[in-house]
């Protein structure tokens, strides 16, 4: 194999294969891999936007019964610092997330046995009937662990949710989709294929969904390619990933040492592969939060066409260790510096206008 033609072949929309993929991982200058993977971006986003959304990462309960090892968000059920927020509460982070222009929450939360799938029907009727605010909420591993305290199947689930006003599903809860990884940093957690499987169900109903990888797990070139294969092998099925977003793990406080590189180089060459493997999954978000929106600039041309979120609160990542936050000037000015027009979104990256009279807080 040769890089430079393959490099070339996936800069123009060609497909790679696995090997092929792997092979570039390896093998690839972390430069040339970039300005292909910029290359691929213009070809499939021509017209020189990065996108933004202005939501809220709202984590409605941190009580789980998981015990993931890379999460310090969790406590225990019965544990004294275990939480529900309560409607009042939702709805001051509601109010506030309207009032800053903000067209979604992302809910998010551990898995607590105390909620039913009634709860979450109820706090979605609730959202809706309350606030004009799309609802890109919970994760597959959430849908399963509701699944399996109501009987009932995904689909099921899936069903009733959309019908009290869940949206869309993000992609938490994939880290790497590969077993022997997953039994070793979150042996309690829903296999590779039970999380794809949820995707699946979630896409035949029509709902849009994100793509996650978290990497820095000690995982191999193949595990990595494979995530990524997995995906793409899905949206080719049934095209419901709106977008694929990488991050490193954040070790600070949790119970897994970091024993792997999670450096914004390593970053900057698995986002550029996406790009180049991802041929199907439209939009690459950068992961600021995680690496700083100078990082987040220089991802914009390694393959990203999005700017993600301007996180107007954020505990899962911040507790370990991730403190980034930015306001929405802050993150058009990083997106001009890096030589883009700047343009709101949606979940499903329709087109905002920008409003003048919106609160746009300091640059
Ligand atoms: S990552 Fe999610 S499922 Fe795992 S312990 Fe943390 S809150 Fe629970």
């Amino acid at each position: 194999m040769q890089v430079d033609e393959l490099l070339a072949r996936a800069a123009n929309g060609g497909r790679l294969d696995l090997a092929e993929g792997i092979f570039l991982y390896e093998n690839a200058d972390l430069n040339a891999l970039g300005a292909a993977a910029d290359h691929r971006r213009q070809m499939l986003h021509p017209d020189g936007v990065v996108t933004y959304i202005i939501d809220r990462n709202v984590n409605y309960t941190n009580i789980c019964v998981t015990r993931c090892k890379f999460c310090n968000f969790y406590t225990p059920p019965g544990a004294a610092d275990g939480y529900v927020l309560s409607r009042e509460t939702l709805a001051e982070k509601f109010r506030e997330t309207e009032s800053l222009g903000g067209v979604q929450i992302l809910l998010q939360g551990g898995l607590n046995p105390a909620l039913d799938l009634a709860y979450y029907e109820d706090l979605f009727r609730w959202t809706k009937q309350n606030f004009k605010l799309a609802l890109h909420a919970l994760s597959p591993t959430e849908i399963i662990h509701i699944a399996e305290l109501a009987d009932l199947p995904i689909r099921e689930v899936l069903i009733r949710l959309r019908a009290a006003g869940m949206d869309s599903l993000p992609g938490g809860g994939a880290e790497i989709l590969d077993d022997e990884i997953r039994t070793r940093i979150s042996p309690f957690k829903n296999t590779a294929d039970e999380w794809l499987s949820v995707m699946r169900e979630a896409h035949d109903l029509g709902m849009k969904t994100t793509a996650t990888m978290v990497f820095g797990f000690q995982e191999s070139s193949e595990q990595l390619l494979l995530h990524m294969d997995r995906l793409r092998r899905l949206q080719d099925d049934t095209h419901g990933f709106t977008a694929f977003i990488t991050w490193p793990f954040q070790a600070e406080g949790t119970r897994l040492k970091l024993r792997d590189d999670t450096s914004p180089l390593r970053y900057l060459r698995i986002q550029a592969l996406a790009r180049l493997y991802l041929d199907n999954i439209p939009n690459l978000q950068v992961s600021w939060p995680t690496l700083g929106p100078e990082i987040g600039e220089v991802a914009l041309r390694f393959g990203a066409n999005d700017f993600g979120s301007i996180m107007i609160e954020e505990n899962v990542v911040s507790t370990a260790g991730a403190h980034f936050m930015m306001t929405s000037a802050q993150v058009e000015t990083h997106i001009r510096l890096a030589g883009f027009a700047p343009a709101r979104r949606n979940m499903r990256y329709d087109r905002l206008p920008i409003a003048a009279d919106l609160p746009r807080g300091p640059a």
